[in-house]
């Protein structure tokens, strides 16, 4: 245990933007939540809200601490933000920016890779060097710890584990291409493959005849015993395991965790139906050893713990 403070770590998606300052032993001392102004301006003034909204974070908390940020955007090496569906920027020097207004050391990545990290220093992975998180949220993104190091990719932007293609020429994802596994997995699918069955006819428990059914009515119509939504999630659940099955012949990771908000809600369901699809898609089935999945344990928490951290390094 080491309380020392050591960094501030801010994790941005599209609504929020959450500050925390980290202590050498991953412990969150203090945190404070604000909004991600960005989405409600555009060009410059996006930019420039977004910029003043961190360096106000990272003042209030941490003074001349290392910063690190994790958001949901693709984020070349050095902290340039390619873009994100949400975070109301794209191509913005975001890392320079902000060396240039705190004059301290920043670290800017993606906001899964950094909860991944976090996972590794401090939750679910502590003490394994080898490590995939697969996060659902309203879309499904991830993060790879291979040999102890983050998996970052020629450019920066690797490990983008909701676009591995587990049905060729199947749902169209929201990036465009098909059978990505984010199309069939993702919070946001789970509700659109519900409202499709629905209008089809063919739910005739709680979700029936219901309109625009989002991935969190499904859990909680599971939750409350309706056994057509507990099957939605188990078919999402499987979809996630031919997925990871993907990842487990690719990076033989010691654990491969499930993290994100609809995840964790959903994880009762999604889990066990991920374990039993995951087996069969491996080489030497038989033989190897078998990753365990499990949830992640720092729930929101693991991308701010994980960009201080991270900032640490630097
Ligand atoms: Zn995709």
């Amino acid at each position: 245990v080491n309380r020392t403070p050591v960094a501030v770590g801010l994790d941005i998606g599209g609504t929020n933007l959450r500050a925390g300052l980290v202590a050498a032993d991953g412990t969150l001392l203090t945190r404070r939540t604000a909004h991600n102004p960005a989405p409600r301006r555009s060009g410059d003034d996006a930019e420039d809200a977004l910029v003043d909204a961190i360096v106000a974070a990272w003042k209030d908390l941490g003074s001349n601490l290392p910063l690190g940020v994790g958001i949901a955007s693709l984020v070349r090496s050095g902290g340039h933000l390619l873009g994100g569906p949400n975070i109301g920027v794209h191509d913005l020097e975001l890392g320079d920016r902000l060396r240039t207004a705190t004059g301290t050391s920043v670290t800017v990545a993606n906001d899964a890779t950094v909860a991944v990290w976090g996972e590794h220093r401090a939750g679910a992975a502590t003490g394994l060097d080898d490590v995939v998180l697969v996060t659902v949220g309203t879309g499904v993104g991830g993060g790879v710890v291979t040999g102890g190091r983050l998996l970052f990719g020629a450019t920066g932007v690797a490990s983008e584990l909701g676009h591995i293609v587990v049905c060729a020429d199947g749902r169209r994802c929201p990036c465009g291409a098909r059978g990505c596994l984010e199309a069939y997995a993702s919070g946001r699918s789970i509700g659109a493959i519900a409202s499709e069955r629905a209008a089809e006819g063919g739910l005739s428990g709680a979700l029936a005849g219901r309109a625009e059914i989002t991935g969190q009515d499904v859990t909680e119509a599971a939750a409350a015993g309706d056994e057509e939504a507990a099957l939605l999630l188990a078919e999402a659940g499987r979809w996630l395991g031919i997925g990871i099955g993907s990842l487990v012949n690719v990076f033989d990771p010691a654990v491969v965790l499930i993290g994100g908000g609809a995840g964790q809600a959903a994880g009762d369901w999604l889990l066990p139906a991920a374990r039993d699809a995951l087996t069969p898609q491996l080489i030497e089935r038989e033989r190897r050893r078998i990753p365990p999945v499990r949830l992640a344990t720092l729930g929101d928490d693991a991308g701010m713990v994980g960009a201080g951290l991270l900032a640490t390094q630097t």
